[in-house]
């Protein structure tokens, strides 16, 4: 099994020393022809602004977009996140818009009011859950399930093949979330039902 992880911009070393743990070959994708073979991809943490802009000047925007909606699974965090949602509230621009969310950018404020938490997750217990300029699920799909949430908040969303974080798995050494998705990412895994 090969991951990809989105490699423009953001923390994309601490989402490939992760797979590494977890003994799962990681790809950083800089240009497009690294999509191919992949059993699923990673959008990481960082600014999604930047990240959208140097994806669109590499082409990555268009095939990134093709594989997800080719069916191949995607995980993002934060900024990750962001990238995926149908819609942000207060953006004028949608990236690859592949996620029935509509997300908030920087609702936690700017850097210093960022936090640590623990989050409920189904399945998967109490996470620690780092928020750094985080988004903020504001509304979920009908087929969008919300794995994880802090307070009423969605924190953790799924949708059949996508998995997105509005913290940073990557950040904590805790590696449950990474293990879902990896799971998510076994050919002939039933997500469409998950
Ligand atoms: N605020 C960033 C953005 O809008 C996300 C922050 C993060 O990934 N830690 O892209």
């Amino acid at each position: 099994m090969t991951i990809g992880v989105l490699a423009v911009q953001g923390d994309v070393r601490e989402h490939l020393r992760t797979l590494a743990r977890l003994g799962v070959k990681g790809r950083p994708v800089r240009r497009p022809d690294h999509l191919a073979g992949l059993d699923g991809i990673i959008l990481p943490g960082g600014e999604s602004t930047a990240m959208w802009r140097l994806m669109t000047a590499t082409g990555l925007a268009d095939a990134v977009r093709r594989a997800i909606l080719a069916g191949l699974p995607a995980f993002g965090t934060c900024a990750g996140m962001i990238l995926l949602a149908r819609q942000i509230t207060n953006w004028p621009e949608t990236f690859l818009g592949v996620l029935d969310v509509a997300v908030e950018r920087n609702a936690t404020g700017r850097q210093v009011d960022s936090f640590e938490a623990l989050v409920t997750a189904n399945g998967l217990g109490e996470l620690p859950a780092v928020f750094i300029r985080a988004p903020a699920v504001r509304e979920i799909g009908p087929g969008v399930r919300a794995l994880g949430r802090l307070g009423d908040e969605p924190v953790l969303v799924k949708q059949g093949p996508l998995l997105a974080a509005s913290f940073h798995p990557e950040l904590t050494g805790d590696t449950r979330v990474h293990e879902l998705f990896i799971q998510m990412c076994r050919k002939g895994e039933p997500w469409q039902h998950a």
